[in-house]
């Protein structure tokens, strides 16, 4: 499903470019969690920028393919609407636009891109509350401003929420796990597992604790660190990281 070749990617622009990614190879099939793991500074929130197409981040060499199509080569919004979410380690503030006129523009824009009739009020609504529901968030909350006053909870819930609504085939998330406290945390897993647990989606899940795995079990650990890929496993291979450290289990 996402294929990922040799990539280098510089950040910092054509004036200061500083390579992050160096060389980095990794293959999610559909129907796989596939974890990402790795020391701070190892590359994982560029890896997720780029694959989402954030300004600022070139790719200086090797090739990604998202369902055979050259992912690098489409916008960003035609990224999202070939069925990529992006999950944001710091969700952004939208103050003055509601999480629910947020939510039906960013469905019915994807939908508009894929040559779907855009959802009426009254479908998009029922939608919406269906998948709060699995977030336990209840309408008042979706009829605030995006992320204004949310806790550091309630954002990931309503990130989930939004990816509920827009049902994306591939997922990556960046650290959903960041500021969660354990009933959020139980909460976000398992709609992580009822949105996206499917034969034909896939995950990367870019974290540092097991604790998240404990709730979303990833099919594969990969161990990001210097800009590459330098170990893949099981499960199991998390659960020696949190016991052992990074610098026994790489050396
Ligand atoms: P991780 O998510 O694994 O902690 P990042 O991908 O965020 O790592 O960062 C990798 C390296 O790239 C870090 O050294 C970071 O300081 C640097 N970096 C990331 N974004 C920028 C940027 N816009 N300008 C300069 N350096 C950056
Ligand atoms: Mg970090
Ligand atoms: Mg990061």
């Amino acid at each position: 499903m996402l294929e990922i070749t040799n990539l280098h990617a510089t950040v910092g622009g054509s004036e200061n470019p500083k390579p992050i990614l160096k060389g980095l190879t990794l293959t999610v099939p559909a129907g796989e969690i596939h974890a990402i793991m790795g020391p701070n500074g190892a590359g994982k929130s560029t890896l997720s920028n780029v694959l989402g197409g954030k300004p600022g981040y070139d790719v200086t060499e090797g090739s990604v393919t998202f369902n055979g199509q050259d992912l690098l080569a489409l916008d960003p919004h035609e990224r999202a609407a070939a069925g990529l979410f992006l999950g944001f380690q710091y969700p952004v503030e939208i103050p003055g636009v509601s999480n629910v006129q947020f939510l039906r523009e960013a469905l019915n824009s994807q939908r508009k891109a894929r040559g779907e009739e855009p959802l009426s009020g009254g479908e998009f609504l029922k939608l919406a509350k269906d998948k709060a529901a699995l977030l336990q968030m209840d309408m008042d909350m979706l009829k605030r401003q995006v992320n204004v006053g949310f806790s550091g909870g309630e954002k990931k819930r309503a990130e989930m929420v939004q990816m509920g609504i827009l049902n994306p085939s591939f997922a990556v998330l960046d650290e959903t796990d960041s500021g969660l406290d354990i009933d959020a945390l139980r909460i976000v897993g398992a709609g992580i597992n009822s949105i996206m647990r499917a034969p034909d989606k896939a995950v990367l899940l870019i974290t540092h604790y097991q604790r998240l795995l404990d709730v979303v079990k990833p099919d594969k650990v990969s161990v990001l660190a210097g800009g590459r890929i330098v170990e893949t496993g099981g499960p199991e291979l998390a659960l020696r990281l949190e016991a052992e450290g990074y610098d026994a289990v790489m050396a």
